[in-house]
């Protein structure tokens, strides 16, 4: 066995060890590696190339609904996040500041941005004067820095990628219409592209966005039956523009202050797709965002430089010219069994195999990645039917996923049973809560568990009930979860 064929074959199970698996899974996929410096982490080119396809299919719904695009600076003065006080202690802790420019100590340090609101309020201060100045729609494409104690590539690094949209409106109605409207884009976009099921609600006052009125977010389940939050979008009220100063004259001549939102998506997605549909034999991609949607690898037997690769490579063509993500392996230094087991691991949806049988039939064998179910395809008709067979795996990984979040999302009314469960099965424990943080906190001591969301719809039938923790009479429903 030479070194690469170990590689492949040396995947901790994910049954077994769901964060060993997490980790070698991306490593050796070639997804992300570890930076020099502690907590960063480097995105490689097959990595990249699930955030290009996630920023395209974004950016393409955020313009869609009216939203362009700008670039705002690195470096935040931090008289301006100390405008707005809930902003600052809420980031001050994860903070990276630079102190000094070339030889000479800054007069004033600047945060290495862990967000925007702060700069972009200040621009919009003088860009804003009258209503016919709203809506502003602005989204930024950049990078963050929050300095993390614990780090994990993908889903909490010191720097990461993401797009942060900055909203402005006349009335209070509009923003919070654009908080929900953003809210419902990110839930069809994940479920859509990424085939993970989201449950979105709103945050819980202490758990809200710094600075904000209220935070809603989109929470999903992973495979060890852990959450993870994918998004968030803010309605911001009037905080920064009180403080930033952004006002306009409505249209009866007042001075008004304008309503604000923001919300993002990051480079997390990527790990939120490896974790809600990896197995044993490594990722499984869904097709909208898979580097390769479809790899052919030519059976080296006999004559096959004459006999088969040509016809691979016309298939490789006809399939790139119908807009497809295709790669022909070709590599005569690795054997077909080996090249299947590889191409598995890395997630490619659908393969296709070639073999000198297979060109007197006029046939490929195709093999699906999400269910391993192997089927020939006539030659002449593959510009339909391997179209098809994405589709289908993107459909099939979303079922999957969504069957999954409904066998692990329990209704729970007993304190004793949600620990039991929790224990055992994880996932999402719906339950009535008094709305006490203390309560929460009660709960996150004994169990790990906290509040990801108050869902924003219903659907146990029971308007109240008892509180888990205290046993008061309560109205709200929260979703709880160990989590990421
Ligand atoms: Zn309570």
């Amino acid at each position: 066995m030479t070194e690469t064929e170990r590689m492949v074959k040396q995947v901790s199970p994910k049954s077994e060890d769901f964060s060993k698996w997490y980790l070698e899974i991306i490593r050796k996929t070639e997804m992300s590696d570890y930076a020099p410096m502690k907590g960063m982490m480097i995105i490689r080119p097959y990595g990249y190339a699930v955030w290009e396809n996630i920023q395209r299919l974004m950016d393409k719904r955020l313009k869609d609904s009216g939203h362009v695009n700008a670039y705002f600076p690195l470096f935040i003065p931090e008289s301006f996040l100390q405008k707005e006080m809930d902003h600052l202690q809420g980031f001050a802790p994860e903070v990276a500041w630079v102190t000094q420019g070339g030889k000479d100590e800054l007069e004033e340090r600047m945060a290495v941005r862990p967000t925007s609101e702060a700069i972009i309020a200040s621009m919009y201060s003088k860009w804003i004067k009258s209503w016919r100045d709203l809506p502003v729609l602005i989204n930024q494409w950049a990078n963050i820095v929050r300095w993390e104690k614990v780090t994990r590539p993908f889903l909490r690094t010191t720097e990461f990628l993401w797009q942060e949209g900055h909203t402005a409106h006349e009335t209070s109605e509009e923003a919070q219409d654009e908080t929900m409207k953003i809210l419902a884009l990110y839930k069809e976009f994940v479920e859509t592209e990424l085939a993970i099921p989201v449950v979105t609600g709103k945050k819980t006052e202490w758990d809200k966005f710094a600075g904000a009125v209220d935070t809603y977010s989109l929470e999903a389940l992973m495979g060890d039956g852990k959450a993870l939050q994918m998004g968030t979008s803010h309605n911001l009220g009037q905080h920064f523009s009180r403080v930033f100063n952004i006002r306009y004259e409505d249209r009866n001549q007042n001075l008004q202050f304008v309503w604000q939102t923001s919300w993002g998506v990051s480079t997390r997605l990527i790990g939120a797709a490896v974790m809600a549909h990896g197995d044993d034999s490594g990722l499984r991609l869904p097709p909208a965002v898979a580097p390769i949607q479809v790899v052919i690898v030519p059976i080296s037997m006999g004559n096959w430089k004459q006999d088969i690769l040509p016809i691979a490579r016309n298939i490789e063509a006809d399939l790139v010219r119908a807009g497809l993500r295709v790669k022909l392996d070709a590599r005569e230094e690795f054997t077909p069994g080996w090249k299947f087991s590889d191409w598995e691991m890395r997630g490619v949806p659908l393969r296709l195999e070639i073999g000198p049988r297979d060109v007197k039939d006029s046939k490929v064998i195709a093999v699906r990645r999400d269910i391993k179910k192997k089927d020939p395809l006539p030659m002449a008709h593959l510009m339909e039917s391997v179209p098809a067979l994405l589709a289908d795996i993107q459909k099939s990984l979303f079922s999957q996923a969504e069957a999954f979040l409904r066998e692990n999302t329990r209704f729970v009314e007993d304190y004793e049973e949600f620990k039991a469960t929790i224990e055992a099965k994880r996932g999402f424990l719906k339950a009535f809560w008094c709305g006490a943080r203390a309560c929460e906190e009660k709960i996150k001591g004994e169990t790990m568990a906290s509040i990801r969301v108050i869902p924003l719809e219903r659907s146990e039938g029971k308007t109240s009930g008892r509180c888990l923790s205290c046993g008061q009479e309560a109205e709200t429903i929260a979703y709880f979860a160990r989590s990421y």
